[in-house]
């Protein structure tokens, strides 16, 4: 009987399902291995992207420290001799001039003055680049800013023949922010809105409500025309006219970052032809502190010391033009000055008697003015004198990393006089005498807001000025005259101002004055 062999189907069938499942598992491990290469790949190409990304991060940091390195000492090399320009054209401008010289050294000073903002201008905006502008935060007194930026600008109005206003919040203004920087922006704004306005009015007006400020600078000039209005808060971008009064077209783009650092934004309402408005609010809350002057227009008119009063000073600086600039500008008003020429001669001058205050530069060969003031306090305690930093840096970090040394102040360079009278007056309560012109004009810029009228006749005097009835204005300023002291000082002041029709500025005025 023959034997059937039947093949082993089900050992085909294992095998087939083992070969099946060995062709699975390799399939599947090549494509894991091709995987893996590909993740290996696409990891190390990732890792070559981080690193060049690294190496253009490290170059691009190099190259901003490299700039910043430069800007800073490119402005201390150009600040240096401009302390020296502008230093002896003060100094010119404060004693007797002949006639004849009076013009060619306000130029003189002017230019200077312009060089010097232009620098500024330059460094403030790699300051914003390199992410290095810091809010300076501190007490001040806002009414002051106000008047003194409107004594500024009331002038440069005169000269343009334009009506110049400022409208604002009655009575102190003790207030806590970055007082230079608040100051910076308005400048600007004001330059600008002076600049471009040929005829008519420039107005400054500020509203409050709580801690919060609004500015507005308004002028009835050329105005802006739309497709310009982007462009100009960019840096260097210039509307034709703008090419056409010059400037460098970084007066908006600064501002703009400054007020955002103030969390703040610039807005501008423009029409061609008719004039521009430009506005922020900041929040500005009460001061906490005393605020003492910081209004270097009001120091300025000092003249001397006062009877009396004696001022010890020592002066080091490596550099004689700036030495001399310190001690001549001290010596006119009456100050005793040394003169050292190095920390080592500095401290050579302290062993033969010490001075009420130093002022030390901070950048000289050999010994710092940093470690001489180390010295002076080992030796001498920290109460023996006032020590005060001078730098041509203009970096704000570095301005208050002295101050946290122990400095009692800091002075930048290039100095300007009423600076350091201000700063003397708030170091060593030093008391002074005030030429006889300017005090008379410094009492027509005070405020009149703790002068009071009838109330009759401060309606009369606004509806005069209101509706340009000049005769009454006139017949009732001679009124006010009669009742006092305070009275005839704003007398005189209205008078002036309507004298010139500028009759905004009179309404301003009275706005202040309270009523009884
Ligand atoms: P700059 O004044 O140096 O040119 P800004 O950045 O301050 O630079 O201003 C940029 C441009 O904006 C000006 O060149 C001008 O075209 C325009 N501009 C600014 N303010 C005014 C204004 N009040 N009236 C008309 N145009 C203005």
């Amino acid at each position: 009987m023959p034997v059937r062999v039947h093949p082993p189907y089900e050992r085909y069938a294992l095998i087939a399902g083992l070969l099946l499942t060995l062709g699975m598992v390799a399939w599947q491990t090549s494509r894991v291995v091709q995987r893996d290469r590909a993740l290996r790949a696409s990891n190390q190409e990732l890792a070559e992207e981080r690193d060049r990304a690294d190496a253009a991060r490290s170059a691009a940091e190099a190259a901003n420290r490299a700039k910043s390195l430069f800007l800073a000492n490119m402005s201390h090399e150009i600040r240096t001799p401009m302390n020296a320009i502008l230093g002896y054209a003060q100094i010119m401008q404060r004693r007797e001039l002949p006639a004849a010289l009076r013009e060619p050294v306000e130029t003189i000073e002017k230019s200077g003055n312009h060089l010097l903002h232009l620098i500024n201008e330059v460094l403030d905006l790699s300051k914003i680049e390199a992410g290095r502008m810091e809010l300076n935060k501190g007490d001040f007194d806002l009414g002051e800013l106000l008047s003194s930026l409107s004594s500024m600008f009331a002038l440069r109005c005169r000269e343009k023949h334009l009506e110049w206003n400022l409208a604002k919040p009655a009575g102190a203004l003790h207030v806590r922010g970055d007082e230079a920087k608040l100051s910076q922006v308005l400048i600007n704004l004001l330059g600008n809105a002076v600049k471009f306005t040929e005829a008519g009015r420039v107005e400054l007006s500020v509203q409050r409500d709580g801690d919060r400020f609004r500015f507005a600078v308004a002028d009835t000039g050329q105005g802006i025309a739309a497709k310009n209005l982007a462009r100009i808060f960019a840096p260097f971008e210039q509307g034709e006219e703008g090419q056409r009064a010059g400037g460098t077209g970084l007066g908006l783009a600064i501002s703009q970052r400054i007020l955002a650092l103030m969390g703040s934004e610039l807005e501008v309402d423009s029409t061609p032809g008719e004039g521009s408005r430009f506005s922020f609010s900041v929040e500005l809350p009460t001061a906490t502190g005393t605020v003492t002057p910081a209004d270097e227009v009001h120091w300025q008119r000092v003249k001397r010391l006062a009877p009396g009063q004696t001022l010890d000073v020592l002066v080091v600086d490596d550099v004689v033009e700036n030495r001399r600039v310190l001690a001549a500008l001290l010596g006119d008003i009456g100050a005793e000055v040394r003169q050292a020429a190095s920390g080592v001669e500095g401290l050579q001058a302290l062993t033969e008697r010490l001075p009420a205050i130093a002022l030390l530069d901070m950048r000289m060969p050999g010994m710092s003015g940093g470690e001489m003031a180390r010295q002076i306090w080992n030796m001498y305690g920290r109460d023996a004198l006032k020590v005060v930093a001078i730098s041509a840096s203009a970096l704000d970090h570095e301005r208050q990393s002295y101050l946290d040394q122990g400095f009692d102040a800091f002075l930048d360079k290039p100095v300007r006089a009423g600076q350091i009278f201000g700063c003397l007056a708030q170091l060593l309560n030093v008391q002074y005498e005030y030429g006889e012109a300017e005090q008379a004009e410094e009492k027509t810029e005070t405020d009149f807001s703790a002068v009071a009228l009838p109330d009759e006749l401060r309606t009369r005097l606004k509806e005069a000025a209101a509706t340009a009835n000049m005769t009454r204005l006139m017949q009732s300023i001679e009124e006010v005259e009669t009742l006092g002291e305070d009275e005839r000082r704003l007398a005189s002041h209205l008078r002036d101002l309507g004298g010139d029709f500028a009759l905004a500025e009179v309404a301003a005025v009275l706005e202040q004055i309270g009523s009884r």
